[in-house]
């Protein structure tokens, strides 16, 4: 019996072999074109890139391509947003508009060409895409950063029922529709399923709203923990501030949803939950793009174990599931992959906004060098904290290992949030930069910063303000900002990697 380790082997190599023999000639050519053709620093400015999927990653790559080449950006969403900040819709802290930029706008001012449509079908061999308006596309090279789709509610009443919490406009529907029914009602009741870092925030914005937040009863729901993804302590924590208030938690395997329907939510364990406006907030699963890539049928790029994206090497280039006969793998050198699609082969990376933020640009810096025949620069992620809000109650900081707590990470987040809202409307004309700069911040100052340096009570505050405000707002600020601070965790990262070997 031939043995089937062996024969496997066999044919990796020779697939290798074939591979090698069809693009060495291609490597060549482009080398010396580099090097004879082309001296000097190579003009790259008739190279088109496409970029598929105008958020994070996309932006980021568009940011790094400007004036450089010709770039398309295609997303079948009008607008740029700051997905992480959804929850202040909530809360009523921010406006949708607060957290969104006009892609047509922004990719035009950057010298780009925006198409509002999805790609639906990617031909990396041929190098081109056909869009959802049937039109079809040609690129030099191109950078898919289409993120992941949330994972459908497939429990029966599930898709009528819930409202999803992905989008601005989805956070804002949530806030209105609680608004209407806080007019109505003495108490409104709502059940967020999904206990994870979305979940955990929408609750305590909702929380935090002026509007409603003290007629509300609340119901979060998951078949895990809250927040399975951190340490216990934290999820301890949340439980804790959350404690004096109107909310039941209902999580573990027993807590798994069977129904939603108009007014209920019912549980495996039989619970059946009163809801007048249900949330959905379970995580996100691959897109069509992604999974039509790596189909057998297909492409067959290697799909990431996550569920969410595809494997992609340190230079962002897709990786093969299987060694494949008769072709030259070169097209791989062409597509960059970036944000929440891709799992970079020996790199544990969070689907986190600032991930994608650094993929994006690195892609758009590894197309420049695929033009100029260079070699591409390895992808080094940045590790930077993860930052939770829990509405006013309290903001964590989780990084290596350590879980802190604090007022001190409100304003933090929301530095973030200013400062790369700021650079991305310098893109637009002036006016409209300073204005949407200027309401962004007054707005956060005004509703967000200052009421929580104020001590409470009105006479209090009067107090503070009026014997001597020079002195009172620096003390409450120093209360807040400095004093107060929590380290709920800490955990040694290289004594734990080195417990688990
Ligand atoms: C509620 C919530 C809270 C979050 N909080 C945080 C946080 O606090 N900190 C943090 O760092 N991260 C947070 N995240 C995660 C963060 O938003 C993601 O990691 C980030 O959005 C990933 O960026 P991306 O560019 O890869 O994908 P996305 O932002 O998902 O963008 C993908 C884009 O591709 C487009 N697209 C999809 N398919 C196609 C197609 N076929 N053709 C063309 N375009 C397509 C989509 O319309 C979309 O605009 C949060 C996410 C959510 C939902």
């Amino acid at each position: 019996m031939p043995d089937i380790g062996q024969q496997t082997e066999r044919s990796s190599v020779m697939a290798d072999a074939i591979n090698k023999l069809v693009s060495t000639p291609l490597r060549a050519a482009k080398w010396l074109r580099s090097r004879l053709v082309l001296s000097g620093d190579i003009d790259v400015s008739d190279r088109h890139v496409l970029i598929i999927g105008g958020n994070f990653g996309g932006l980021a790559a568009a940011l790094a391509l400007q004036n450089v080449c010709r770039v398309t950006v295609v997303d079948p969403r009008p607008d740029f947003e700051w997905t992480p900040h959804i929850h202040d819709i909530l809360s009523g802290l921010k406006l949708k508009d607060h957290l969104s930029f006009d892609r047509a706008r922004l990719f035009q001012r950057l010298g780009h060409e925006f198409i509002q449509t999805s790609v639906e079908v990617l031909d990396p061999i041929g190098r081109r895409v056909t869009l959802g308006n049937d039109r079809e596309l040609r690129y030099d090279a191109c950078i898919v950063a289409c993120g992941g789709v949330q994972r459908p509610n497939v429990v029966p009443g599930g898709q009528q029922h819930t409202t999803g919490f992905r989008h601005a406009d989805q956070a804002e529907l949530i806030e209105h529709q609680l608004t209407a029914l806080a007019d109505k009602q003495k108490a409104v009741t709502v059940t967020i399923i999904g206990g994870g870092l979305s979940g955990v925030e929408a609750m305590g914005s909702l929380l935090r709203n002026k509007r409603f937040g003290g007629k509300l009863n609340l119901h979060i729901v998951d078949a895990q923990d809250l927040l399975p993804a951190f340490p216990d302590e934290l999820t301890k924590d949340v439980r804790k501030q959350l404690k004096k208030k109107k909310v039941t938690f209902h999580t573990g395997p027993k807590c798994a949803v069977k129904r939603v329907s108009r007014s209920s939510v019912e549980l495996l364990d039989g619970q059946v939950l009163q809801s007048d406006v249900t949330i959905w907030t379970a995580g996100i699963q691959r897109q069509g793009l992604i999974s039509q890539l790596c189909d057998e049928k297909n492409l067959q790029l290697k799909a990431a174990d996550d569920g969410i994206g595809l494997v992609v090497d340190n230079a962002l280039n897709p990786v093969l599931d299987k060694p494949q006969y008769g072709y030259a793998d070169a097209w791989r050198e062409t597509l960059f992959f970036a944000g929440d699609c891709a799992s970079i082969v020996d790199q544990k990376l969070d689907k986190q906004a600032y991930h994608a933020l650094d993929m994006g640009e690195h892609a758009a810096e590894n197309a420049i060098r695929y033009f100029k025949a260079d070699k591409p620069n390895n992808f080094t992620n940045a590790n930077k904290p993860v930052l939770i809000a829990l509405g006013d109650l309290e903001h964590y900081f989780a990084w290596n290992g350590l879980i802190a707590a604090g007022s001190v990470f409100e304003a933090m987040k929301e530095s973030v949030f200013q400062v790369y809202m700021a650079r991305y409307s310098l893109v637009l004309e002036l006016k409209d930069a300073s204005l949407s700069t200027w309401r962004r911040s007054t707005r956060a100052l005004t509703r967000q910063l200052l009421p929580g340096m104020l001590p409470s009570g009105f006479w209090q505050t009067v107090e503070s303000l009026f014997p001597n405000p020079l002195v009172a707002l620096p003390r409450a600020a120093l209360r807040r900002f400095i004093f107060g601070q929590r380290i709920i965790h800490y955990a040694n990262p290289f004594t734990e990697s080195a417990d688990q070997t």
